[in-house]
């Protein structure tokens, strides 16, 4: 299966698409935990990312292809894969068309994690990153005994740094210019399923579930 997880920031694409991967077995291909992980390479490429990341901008469209197409040539993507986080722009999402027909490895579909606004506030200000497992979780959101299970275990509740209100405003102003265009290139292709993505984490994994089938 080959899937593009689309959505605003805080929709949910990282938590569901970590679902998806365990139950089908494909990897998730999150294009920000890749920027993230050449931040803290600290090389001059992670360098010249982060201060585009830190500022809610995107990074360029041809660097993004390049980085994307090296990631699916690698053997754990020869079953399929989630896209999260990538196409963000129309160029990149034609980018990506004409690479998988290359590679002959049509998409299966996109789906829209279709969330309110005015909740991705709320999401991404309270989210928070266990430093022991990797899990997310958000002060707001989840019960209080996983919150203090991480500080119990000795592990630490880590705030992305673009998570502050400042960048997040940016980074939804970038989402309706840049990226809202890109669900229209999929709904033209009758490719486009679209999930009402608020609710319990369990909830939205239902109707992906069933979008997919
Ligand atoms: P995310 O974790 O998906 O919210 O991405 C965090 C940041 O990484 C974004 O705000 C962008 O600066 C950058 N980024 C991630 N994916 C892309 C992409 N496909 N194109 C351009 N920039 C990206």
């Amino acid at each position: 299966m080959r899937i593009i997880l689309l959505g605003a920031p805080g929709s949910g694409k990282g938590t569901q698409a970590k679902r998806l991967m365990k139950d089908r077995e494909i990897p998730q291909i999150s294009t920000g935990d890749m920027l993230r992980a050449a931040v803290a390479s600290g090389t001059e490429f992670g360098q010249k990312a982060k201060a585009i990341m830190d500022a809610g901008q995107l990074v360029s469209d041809d660097i993004m292809i390049g980085i994307i197409r090296e990631r699916i040539a690698e053997p754990d993507a020869e079953n399929g894969f989630i896209l999260d986080g990538f196409p963000r722009t129309s160029q990149q999402a034609s980018d990506l068309e004409a690479l998988l027909a290359e590679l002959d490895k049509p998409l299966d579909a996109a789906v829209l994690l279709d969330v309110d606004f005015s909740v991705l506030m709320k999401r991404l200000t309270g989210r928070r990153t266990c430093s022991l497992t990797g899990k997310l979780l958000n002060v707001y959101f989840s019960p209080q005994e996983e919150l203090d299970a991480v500080t119990e275990a000795g592990g630490e509740l880590i705030q992305r740094e673009d998570d502050n209100e400042d960048t997040i405003s940016s980074r939804l102003d970038v989402y309706r210019e840049q990226t809202e265009p890109v669900i229209e290139f999929y709904r033209e292709r009758d490719a486009l399923k679209t999930v009402q993505a608020e609710g319990s984490v369990d909830e939205v994994y239902e109707r992906l579930l069933a979008a997919l089938d």
